[in-house]
């Protein structure tokens, strides 16, 4: 007989990924779609995905998403994302007769960080994810902190009153300065200012978006390089402000962004020692990419669906 495996699936503001999730954290048979952009495909697509991925030896289902979750697995509303008011563990639950648990995808992947990745073994971390916008995820205690359900919305904590307009209707939030929606604004702008440059040649004619500015940044070009510099001291700072008010022993970054690694991770570092509270008298909480890969929101979701089946 084969291993009882889960299917974890991650639903970001861009892209949704499934696949199936060993107890050990391994994941494979991966898929990607596009996220949902209406309320009706919210209603579907995500079913499809594990619809695709169901085979007998699966116990249960874990489903991630960008957006707030309440305690019953419903999803109230998400700045990022298609759809408000579904009841997403109920639906799951009657649609494949199988134990489902629904979380913040953020929360899902502080949860597998803390089980498999780089906050295994620590009681106090916070794990951050930056795709199209920023996740949160707080460990207090060894355990997920939820607040009364929706804790950790770190991105839409507002840094400039007068900033740029957020998707969640206030202004200056701290996504607004650090996400990969902001990177694809500076790879925009530095196209329009720099036609005949490597961000537009890595483009090649399509919309710029963050993940051209990437090789460029890395074979030295001075314009991505800034622009990575930028976001990650704006990184940093928001991190110092998180770390004085939880004091964790470590913070996780992931999330397709987080590929850009030391470009992003070096000045994040550098800005967070200069603002955080007396950093010369006290131990500072260590900066690392995630160890869970691009993929950790959904083997975070198909960890917690492992323990929901032991736990039952
Ligand atoms: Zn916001």
């Amino acid at each position: 007989m084969s291993s009882p495996v889960t299917i974890g699936v991650d639903l970001g503001g861009t892209n949704m990924v499934g696949g199936l999730v060993s107890i050990d954290g391994a994941i494979s048979h991966e898929i990607s779609r596009p996220s949902p952009a209406t309320h009706q495909a919210m209603l579907e697509g995500p079913f499809m995905l594990v619809g695709e991925l169901l085979t007998p030896d699966v116990e249960a289902i874990g489903l991630g998403v960008a957006g707030l979750i309440d305690g019953s697995g419903r999803l109230a509303w998400g700045p990022n994302i298609a759809g408000t008011d579904i009841a997403f563990r109920q639906l799951a639950e009657a649609a494949f007769g199988l134990p489902v648990i629904v979380d913040n995808d953020a929360n899902f992947w502080a949860f597998g960080e803390g089980t498999f990745g780089a906050a295994a073994g620590y009681d106090h971390a916070i794990v951050v994810t930056l795709g199209t916008g920023i996740g949160g995820g707080i460990i207090a205690g060894g355990q997920v902190y939820r607040g009364k359900g929706f804790a950790g919305e770190f991105g839409h904590i507002v840094i400039d009153p007068d900033g740029d307009r957020c998707t969640c209707g206030n202004r200056g939030c701290w996504e607004t300065f650090v996400s990969g929606r902001h990177l694809d604004t500076l790879a925009r702008e530095i196209v329009r200012r720099e036609p005949g440059g490597l961000v537009a040649v890595e483009a090649g004619g399509e919309s710029p978006t963050g993940s051209h500015m990437l090789a460029p940044a890395v074979a030295g070009d001075r314009s991505a390089i800034d622009a990575y510099c930028g976001v990650g001291e704006a990184l940093g700072r928001g991190l110092a402000m998180l770390a004085v008010v939880l004091d964790p022993q470590i913070i996780v970054i992931g999330g397709a962004v987080a590929a850009a690694g030391d470009l992003l991770l070096s000045p994040a570092r550098q800005a967070f020692r200069e603002r955080f509270e007396g950093a010369t008298h006290r131990p500072i909480p260590s900066i690392v990419p995630s160890r869970l890969g691009a993929n950790g929101g959904a083997i975070g979701a198909g960890l917690a669906a492992h323990r929901l089946v032991t736990e039952t």
